[in-house]
Order: C-alpha cells, then sequence, then structure tokens
C-alpha cells in the first residue's frame, strides 16, 4: 500500500508537475459536515481540497471541538455550513479561535448552505424553553431532500466560481454532470417508494421532515417528546397508543441516538426499527451525497415491504 501510493505520488510529481502544483494551490474549503464536503466534492473536482468537521455517524447538533478543526478552520480559504442554528452549538467558538477573518460570517469565504433552500417546520409565534430544542430558523435537516441537494451544489458552483474564477467553466460542468446523475437518481428513489405514498411512520428526532415531504410518507410521531428532549414514559406510552390506532409500525432512528426506547415501542406495536443514516459517512458505503438515498431508500422499501405496506 505505502509502496504503491509512494510511486504514485512521484509519477504526479514528476509527471504532471503543472496539475500537481495546481491542485495545491485551490481553494482549501472546510465544510461543517460530510454531506457539504461531498456536495463540494462533486463541484470542485481536483482543484479544490474540501475537508469536513462532523462525521457521518454523529449528531450534527453536537460536535466535541478538537484542536485540529481550529487548525483545518485557521487554513481554510472557504467555510460551508449548514446553517439554522445546526452548529450553534459547537462551531461559534471554533470559528474565533481559528482567528480566520476570510470565513467569519458575513466575509466572503464564509457560505450558509441554507440561504437558498426549501426549509420546513419554521415556528409560528413565540418559541418558549418548553417547546424543546426549537430551531428558530425552521428544520435544518434540509439537505434530505435531493431538491435541495441540488441547490446546495448550485450555491456552491456559484462561491466556487467567484472565489476561483480561472475555474468557473470546469464547475459548471461538474455541476451539470452532478445534476443529471441526481436527476436519474431521483427517478430511481421516486419508483422504489411510490408505493408506499402516504404511510405512517415515526422518527425518532425530526431529521426526516424533508425527507417525507420529499417521497409522500407520513411522519405520525417522534420517539423524542420535544426536539433534543430524551424519550420520557407519558410520551412513549401515548406514542404507541397512537401507533396502534393508526396502524403505523415503522420507526426510524437516528445511528447516534440509544434503540433502548425505539426497540420497547416496536415491541409493543409489533412494529420494526430501522436504523438510518442521516448523513454521508454514516455507514461504509455511503460514500457520497447520491450514495447516501441509495442505502436509507434501500434499506426503507425492505423495512415497509416487510411491514406488508
Ligand atoms: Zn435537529
Amino acid at each position: 500500500m505505502f509502496l504503491r501510493s509512494a510511486v504514485l505520488s512521484a509519477v504526479v510529481v514528476c509527471g504532471l508537475p503543472g496539475l500537481a502544483m495546481r491542485a495545491d494551490a485551490g481553494l482549501k474549503v472546510v465544510a461543517s459536515t460530510e454531506d457539504l464536503a461531498s456536495l463540494t466534492r462533486e463541484v470542485g473536482g481536483d482543484r479544490i481540497t474540501v475537508d469536513a468537521i462532523a462525521k457521518g455517524y454523529q449528531d450534527p447538533h453536537f460536535v466535541e471541538a478538537k484542536p485540529s478543526f481550529i487548525l483545518k478552520l485557521h487554513a481554510a480559504d472557504l467555510l460551508i455550513v449548514v446553517g439554522r442554528e445546526m452548529e450553534v452549538g459547537w462551531l461559534p467558538p471554533l470559528l474565533q479561535q481559528s482567528r480566520n477573518a476570510k470565513i467569519q460570517p458575513g466575509s466572503p469565504g464564509h457560505l450558509d448552505a441554507s440561504s437558498n433552500v426549501r426549509i420546513l417546520d419554521i415556528p409560528q409565534g413565540q418559541i418558549t424553553r418548553a417547546m424543546g430544542d426549537v430551531h428558530p430558523f425552521g428544520n435544518p435537516h434540509y439537505w434530505l431532500d435531493p431538491g435541495n441537494g441540488r441547490r446546495v451544489a448550485q450555491a456552491i458552483q456559484a462561491k466556487l466560481s467567484e472565489l476561483q474564477p480561472a475555474d468557473a467553466g470546469f464547475f459548471a460542468q461538474r455541476f451539470n454532470d452532478f445534476d443529471k446523475r441526481l436527476g436519474e437518481a431521483e427517478k430511481r428513489w421516486d419508483a422504489a417508494l411510490a408505493p408506499y405514498k402516504g404511510t405512517k411512520i415515526v422518527t425518532y428526532h425530526r431529521s426526516w421532515a424533508n425527507f417525507v415531504d420529499r417521497f409522500g410518507l407520513d411522519v405520525m410521531g417522534y420517539v423524542e417528546p420535544r426536539p433534543g428532549i430524551p424519550p420520557s414514559p407519558q410520551h412513549t406510552i401515548a406514542l404507541i397508543a397512537e401507533m396502534k390506532k393508526v396502524k403505523a409500525t415503522t420507526i426510524l432512528v437516528e445511528p447516534y441516538f440509544d434503540l433502548k426506547t425505539p426497540q420497547s415501542v416496536a415491541r409493543e406495536t409489533g412494529g420494526t426499527v430501522v436504523v438510518l443514516s442521516p448523513s454521508v459517512g454514516g455507514e461504509k458505503d455511503i460514500t457520497d451525497y447520491i450514495s447516501l438515498f441509495d442505502h436509507d431508500v434501500k434499506l426503507l422499501v425492505a423495512a415497509l415491504k416487510a411491514a406488508g405496506h
């Protein structure tokens, strides 16, 4: 392995010095999540470098700060964030400690990926603490609608072209190629989920609002009594009763939540727990944005089919 990569880099350095230099000279992008990093890679290809902070198997609301994150942010030319307060609990102090004026909010090197997408669950009226960890600017899990993924990729294309104009044509061509592949994949996902339109499901957290909206499923309840609040016995009993009433049996759980309550709900209702990854990198075979949906749609369809819907 070592030998092979040493040979490969020697070839790159000696054989194609222009290309090697170009990659070194490209924009250094840091994305707050692996989903945004994947969309950036789709558009930027080898003309930029991309690093993600939160891993796909972590809860993106809670990321433990590491000194290496500060170093990455210090060296970055562009920071891309989910926004809508997704990173409010961990990114602001890292950004401050990065001492990098280029990537602070409001600077050209700071891209909030949520500014041009379809946002759901924007709360009406006053928000109180009793409502739990409600996001005042709407549901930040918007990347789980492929239409929003396309819009984010487009915003990334515009931003990369602004910061590295010599490669604008290359970025445009990469975006068009991604757009085409995503469109073909959407047909596949739509066809797979079409038989289950209107099926009532339960999710642990409100991670799947955009996903179910896009594919026509119906979330009838949550394992969490309120966003960010752990399950309580009273809420779980009410959820079980409601699930029996409407015959909901599929419970989607993100990989970073405790399975104990979802499993006991499943036992009481004759249902199934499906661990579904909301992010790129959440499982080994989820290597990019399109394979994220391939993975999730396949698991979900298998569960819904087994439940006899
Ligand atoms: Zn959330």
